[in-house]
C-alpha cells in the first residue's frame, strides 16, 4: 500500500559518510572522466533512488525529468538505470545534475541469462568510458536488434502487416521491446489492445515471445566490475524463484564477482523486505533501493519513494564512497 511521502522517503542511519569524492562522467566526444569535489555530502545522503528507466529503454520520461521529479521528491543520490543502454547519460545531463544540487551516477540495467531464465543486473557508478563496457553496450544493442528482427519477421509469417522501421519509430530513441510491436498492432487496427496483442501473439510462450541471444551473469557481472562498477541484482523476488533456487541463483552471482542486492524495490510488503535483507546479510552483500519507475502515476514505483533500507544492510553507495 502506497505510503505517505514523509514515510516513504527512503531514510538511512545516522551513521556520518563523507561524500566528497563521487565519480562523474561524461560520455560525450572527449570522453574524459572527472571527479567532481562536492560539499552536498558531507553525511548520508537522505534520499536516493538506484533503479529507474528514461525514455532512453521504456520510461516515458526524457533523463532530465526524471532529474526534476527526483528532486521535487527529495533524492539527493540517484542512477537513471535504462535497459542494455547508457545513452540517456551526457555531459549535459551531468551538468543540469549538478544544477539541480542532485549526485548522479552511472547505471545500466543489464539483461543476461542465468540457467535458462531471464534475470536483471543492475550496474551502478561504472566507468562508461571504459572500452570494454562500451562494446558490451554496443553487443546488447545489436542482441535487441536481432530480436526485434527475429518478431518482425514472426508476425509477418502470421500475416500481420509490420516493419521494422515502423516499430522503430515508435521506439524513438529507446530500445525496441515488445510492447512497441504490440503498440503498432493497436494503431494500426491489426489489435483490439495492447494486452489482446501479448495475450494472442507476443505474451510468454507466444509466437512472438521470442528470447534475445543475451549474455551469460558472468559476463554481465564482469562487463560492470570491469569498468570499477558494483553489480547489483535487480528485483530478487520477481523471478518467482523458489527460495533454494534463488539462493542458488545467488552463490553464482557472488562467485561471479557480484555485491550487491536490492533489498528495496518499489513499494514492497515489509516482509519481502525481511527477506532480502537476510539474504543480503547470508551472501554479504551491499544493499540498494530502487522505485524501478518507468511512468508518472504508478504508485507501486513512484521514483524516489522507495521504503527505507533496514539499518541492518550495509547501503550500497558506501562501495563507492
Ligand atoms: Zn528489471
Ligand atoms: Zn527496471
Amino acid at each position: 500500500m502506497p505510503q505517505s511521502q514523509s514515510e516513504s522517503l527512503p531514510q538511512v542511519s545516522a551513521e556520518t559518510q563523507r561524500y566528497d569524492e563521487i565519480p562523474f562522467f561524461n560520455c560525450g566526444d572527449l570522453c574524459t572522466v572527472v571527479t567532481l569535489k562536492s560539499a552536498a555530502f558531507m553525511s548520508a545522503p537522505r534520499a536516493f533512488d538506484f533503479h529507474c528507466h528514461s525514455l532512453f529503454s521504456d520510461g516515458s520520461l526524457a533523463p532530465f525529468e526524471l532529474l526534476m521529479l527526483a528532486k521535487e521528491r527529495g533524492v539527493e543520490l540517484m542512477a537513471i538505470t535504462d535497459h542494455d543502454t547508457v545513452n540517456g547519460y551526457s555531459q549535459t545531463l551531468q551538468t543540469q545534475a549538478v544544477e539541480l544540487g542532485l549526485e548522479l551516477i552511472s547505471g545500466c540495467e543489464i539483461s543476461c541469462q542465468w540457467q535458462r531464465r531471464g534475470i536483471h543486473v543492475v550496474g551502478l557508478n561504472m566507468n562508461l568510458n571504459d572500452p570494454g563496457f562500451r562494446q558490451a553496450m554496443q553487443a546488447q544493442g545489436q542482441a535487441r536488434l536481432s530480436r526485434a528482427e527475429s518478431i518482425t519477421a514472426v508476425l509477418q509469417r502470421l500475416g500481420f502487416e509490420v516493419e521494422l522501421t515502423q516499430v522503430q519509430s515508435l521506439a524513438g530513441n529507446g530500445t525496441i521491446g515488445r510492447p512497441h510491436f504490440a503498440r503498432h498492432l493497436v494503431d494500426t487496427g491489426q489489435m483490439s489492445s495492447m494486452s489482446t496483442a501479448f495475450k494472442r501473439v507476443l505474451g510468454s510462450g507466444k509466437p512472438g515471445d521470442i528470447k534475445a541471444n543475451w549474455p551469460t551473469l558472468e559476463t554481465a557481472i564482469a562487463w560492470i566490475t570491469g569498468a570499477g562498477g558494483v553489480a547489483v541484482l535487480a528485483h530478487p523476488l520477481k523471478y518467482k524463484m523458489t527460495i533454494t533456487k534463488l539462493r542458488s541463483l545467488l552463490a553464482d552471482f557472488v562467485q561471479a564477482g557480484g555485491q550487491g542486492i536490492e533489498v528495496v524495490t518499489g513499494h514492497q510488503e515489509p516482509s519481502k523486505v525481511r527477506t532480502l535483507m537476510d539474504l543480503a546479510l547470508r551472501y554479504d552483500l551491499y544493499a540498494s533501493a530502487g522505485s524501478d519507475f518507468h511512468h508518472p502515476g504508478q504508485p507501486w514505483a513512484a521514483l524516489g519513494q522507495a521504503q527505507s533500507l533496514p539499518n541492518s544492510c550495509q547501503p550500497v553507495w558506501e562501495h563507492w564512497s
